[in-house]
């Protein structure tokens, strides 16, 4: 017996004809250089519709990549919705990249067009040479500045020239409508499909109350890059409601991020932990009315307790604790409180919520040993994360690294974690960065989250140094507040560690350091670490 209900296909395309015809005075604000450029969806959609015809008048096709080299600004949400629904793939370029590895993407990729920001045109004329599928150049700006490159245009003149209305076509659901490339810790990037399916259903995912609750009434400012899984995905569910938007563009300085907040009443933003760690200091010794900001979407790496607790306990501001991959979309949990925890006190309420937390629905988890079997959920029994769900990958993009990532239809996301009664989740690390002593495992990132608890220090990263008997023993490479260069001891690290950790779990030294190495996505680089302290002599302890 089949269900008798419409077969209808999960496509972007309703959402920016929703915005069109119901949101067309809200408001989408863009960051630039000093001044705010002010647009509307009404605007925006029908620049869309010119930007969707210049793209085929260029000979854009159904499955061509549409590379993109740019800030969180209007013109990229543009993009984010022409190449997609006009039957493209939207491809964002990582700005932080290393050449080599822009090289191999774009030409793995097989990019058709870049559109990029004026003052990248110095950098992209030095790599050109090595793209080999990249057909047209597009200045992201009014004019084209000074270049070699060529053909080359300047995206305003492009719109200029054409009319707002597109036969937009009917595409598939399963149709590819944006790529990402993870940052490969190792080897080469691994590139990332997203359908239209699987971005319709993730924007319905995000806009959950239970997960992060993006409604129309907010007023939303993605920091996390637009390259960086597509902003979290946040952009279309953004569309999809037709919530207002503040793009911050280049500059996010903590004060940059706290004028902005402010002054466009933004009431939701998201972004990495290093960048609201700065923001905190910030607020700690100056004012901002932030009052309108009822979260703050926090991913990507952990979310500290003490930075949880500091921005609600100083400042009234709600931290969104959220998990997720490249590869998901990327939203895998979120660590909102359930109904039976909301009385608990609160140290164990914000033990709770710098959890990665309860899958969110659409998503299936679960841990497995190092013989293949599922952990007991008892929050004690270490496993490695896999996961399946409609906006989870079934495959990276021509790449043969793949069957390494999969296990029985699952997806192996190479995090271990512990998982409690309640099926929260919590990471104990990252596989690579766990360290194996003896027989034990100890967490990197328990230890850092308790480190970077001391009111004096700003950062740590513990990595595994190579032992002679134990295999492995921790090193604790710490960063004091500036007000504490000069006088932070070990021996009060070890105090304060000593108040959660036994002796078999404490680092067998502490190094001063002037910053951890940061990702391109700004992410503690940790491998960088253990390079520069491979041959490290661990005292005796
Ligand atoms: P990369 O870090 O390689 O650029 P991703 O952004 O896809 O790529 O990173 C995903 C990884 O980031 C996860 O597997 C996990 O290890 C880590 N991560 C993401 N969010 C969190 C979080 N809230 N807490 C701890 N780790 C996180």
């Amino acid at each position: 017996m089949q269900g008798l209900m419409m077969d209808y296909q999960l496509t972007l395309t309703p959402f920016l004809e929703r915005a069109m015809r119901m949101f067309p005075k809200k408001e989408i604000v863009t960051k630039s250089g000093p001044s705010l450029e002010r647009s509307t969806y009404g605007e925006v959609t029908e620049r869309i519709g010119r930007l969707a015809n210049a793209l085929a008048r260029m000979g854009i096709r159904s499955g061509d990549r549409v590379a993109t080299f740019s800030f969180n600004n209007t013109r990229h949400f543009e993009l984010y919705f022409a190449a997609p629904c006009m039957g493209a793939v939207l491809h964002p370029l990582n700005l932080r990249l290393p050449p080599d590895q822009l090289v191999y993407i774009v030409n793995h990729a097989e990019d058709k067009v870049l559109f990029f920001e004026p003052q990248f045109a110095p950098a992209i004329e030095k790599l050109s040479a090595h793209f080999k599928t990249v057909k047209q150049y597009v200045v992201m700006g009014p004019t084209v500045p000074e270049t070699t490159l060529s053909p080359v245009v300047s995206y305003e003149e492009l719109l200029r020239n054409e009319i707002p209305d597109y036969p937009w076509p009917r595409l598939q659901e399963n149709d590819a409508a944006a790529m990402c490339y993870t940052s490969g810790t190792t080897g080469n990037p691994k590139g990332v499909m997203y359908s239209h399916r699987s971005l319709y259903l993730h924007s319905m995912g995000l806009s959950m109350a239970d997960s992060v609750g993006l409604v129309e009434r907010d007023i939303y400012m993605p920091v996390v890059p637009m390259f960086h899984v597509l902003a979290w995905g946040t952009p279309f569910a953004a569309m999809m409601l037709g919530t207002s938007i503040v793009f911050p563009g280049p500059h996010l300085t903590p004060r940059d991020l706290a004028e902005l907040l402010s002054a466009e009443k933004v009431t939701l933003t998201a972004g990495v932990p290093t960048l609201w760690m700065g923001l905190l200091n910030l607020l700690d010794n100056e004012r901002y009315d932030l009052s309108n900001l009822r979260g703050m979407v926090v991913g990507g790496a952990a979310a500290p307790q003490s930075m949880i607790e500091a921005y609600e306990k100083r400042h009234g501001l709600k931290i969104i604790h959220a998990w997720g991959m490249t590869e998901m979309t990327p939203l895998g949990t979120v660590s909102n409180l359930l109904r039976s925890q909301e009385g608990l006190p609160d140290a164990e309420r914000f033990a709770i919520r710098a959890r990665q937390g309860p899958p969110v629905p659409g998503v299936e988890t679960r841990a497995i040993d190092e013989n293949g079997k599922e952990v007991p959920w008892d929050n004690k029994t270490f496993g490695e994360l896999e996961v399946r769900g409609p906006w989870i990958i079934k495959s990276y993009y021509n790449d043969e690294r793949t069957p390494q990532s999969f296990h029985d239809g699952w997806f192996k996301t190479g995090d271990v974690v512990v998982i409690d009664e309640n099926g929260s989740i919590q990471i104990v690390d990252r596989s690579k960065d766990v360290i194996k002593s003896g027989g034990e495992w100890i967490s990197s990132q328990d230890m850092e989250n308790v480190i970077m608890s001391h009111p004096k220090v700003a950062e740590a990263a513990v990595i595994a140094v190579p032992h002679p008997k134990w295999q492995e023993r921790p090193l604790a490479c710490v960063v004091p507040k500036p007000d504490f260069k000069d006088s932070l001891t070990k021996e009060e690290i070890y105090e304060h560690l000593k108040t959660k950790f036994t002796k078999m779990y404490l680092p067998d030294d502490i190094v001063f350091i002037d910053a951890v190495p940061k990702t391109s996505v700004g992410k503690f680089d940790k491998k960088v670490l253990r390079v520069q302290y491979k041959d490290y002599v661990l005292p005796d302890r």
